[in-house]
């Protein structure tokens, strides 16, 4: 099958994507690590991304289309992939389908995990960092330990108020960005809405449970 998941960063999309690469065997294709890959390469289409870049523009939706192709024209990848940060937009979504229907395949499922703003900014409110130990806590979610000689109060470290404001703006780029996209998959019955307020285990069982049944039926 191939997959792909949306979320606002802080959903967690990351996490749950690893866990699905894990337990289907999956091929995560995440177009930014691709890019990069492909300028540190120098391959013949890495240096025309690094040209496109260096000059301060945006790599083109016919560059990534490019990109795109050259891993799902792979016999090894089949029906294997999980697409993080692609489609970016309707024309990349449309683009897509042409492109899997000319190697025989097609999008399975759809994921976006929804989580509202709120949780997001505690989420990032709430964390904090030990600058002895290096452990990450969180005010809301999981505190650090009352008693501790390392992980005290006066160790724990915040960051400042501008990565919340940073982080929604993000969160509603995002999510305005997105949403045509979803509409679109939404009418083709692709579409699965998972709630991200949840415990990380309890979304990766609501994802499994999903990824079971249409392994089953296809
Ligand atoms: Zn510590």
């Amino acid at each position: 099958m191939n997959l792909i998941i949306f979320g606002p960063p802080g959903a967690g999309k990351g996490t749950q994507s690893k866990f699905i690469v894990e337990k289907y065997k999956l091929f995560q294709l995440s177009t930014g690590e691709f890019l990069r890959k492909e300028i540190k390469n120098k391959s013949p289409l890495g240096l025309k991304i690094s040209s496109v870049v260096n000059e301060g523009k945006l790599v083109s939706d016919e560059i990534v289309s490019k990109l795109i192709e050259s891993i799902i024209s792979q016999k090894s990848y089949k029906n294997r992939i999980i697409f993080d940060g692609y489609p970016r937009n309707l024309t990349q979504a449309k683009n897509l389908d042409i492109l899997l229907k000319k190697y025989d395949q097609k999008i399975d499922l759809v994921l976006k995990l929804s989580v509202n703003l709120e949780t997001i900014k505690k989420r990032i409110s709430g964390r904090s960092i030990c600058s002895i130990c290096g452990k990450i806590y969180n005010d809301y979610y999981n505190p650090a330990p009352k008693k501790s000689n390392c992980c005290s109060s006066k160790f724990l470290q915040k960051r400042g108020d501008d990565t919340l404001e940073v982080a929604a703006r993000r969160f509603e780029t995002y999510e305005r960005a997105t949403e045509p996209i979803l509409n679109f998959y939404k009418n083709s019955n692709l579409l699965k809405l998972i709630n991200g307020e949840r415990p990380i285990d309890q979304i990766y069982n609501e994802i499994s449970d999903i990824i079971a049944f249409i392994e089953g039926w296809l």
